[in-house]
């Protein structure tokens, strides 16, 4: 089966390694120019945030919706072949994720997401609506 157009398709494959850092570097480089200054991917917090404000005591987590299944979102797809490594794989992201997440809160830090989608449809909005969240969480 492929339901996806060959736009979605090639984009969720891109993801395969997991990773985009092409995006997380387009936002570093929007919020650095904002005059905000942050570390990239901080082993020492639960998850490995891809950007910690240590001013704001913000990290933000930068997720591909395919692999972190954002709710609702066209790129959530679920590939046809190997269904129950996939779902079995994606369960884990889910959990990881939220078992992170729910560390860092209890740790005293803001924690925000920002999807890949949102990134690459809306990216001055994203940003406006990020910067917002950094500030006001604080
Ligand atoms: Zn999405």
């Amino acid at each position: 089966m492929d339901v996806h157009s060959k736009e979605t398709r090639s984009y969720n494959m891109s993801r395969i390694k997991g990773k985009n850092t092409k995006t997380e570097e387009k936002i570093r480089k929007y919020l650095f120019s904002r005059g905000f200054r942050y570390r990239a991917n901080d082993r020492r917090y639960p998850g490995t945030p891809d950007i910690v404000l240590p001013k704001y005591k913000t990290v933000v987590f930068v997720n591909g919706c395919f692999w972190h299944r954002h709710d609702g979102c066209k790129y959530t797809t679920t590939p046809s072949t190997n269904t129950e490594f996939w779902l079995e794989k994606f369960k884990r992201n889910v959990e990881n994720d939220y078992r992170n997440q729910t560390a860092l809160t209890e740790l005293g830090w803001q924690v925000i997401v920002v999807w890949e989608c949102d990134i690459k449809h809306n990216f001055q909005k994203t940003m406006e609506q990020l910067e917002h969240q950094i500030v006001a969480g604080q």
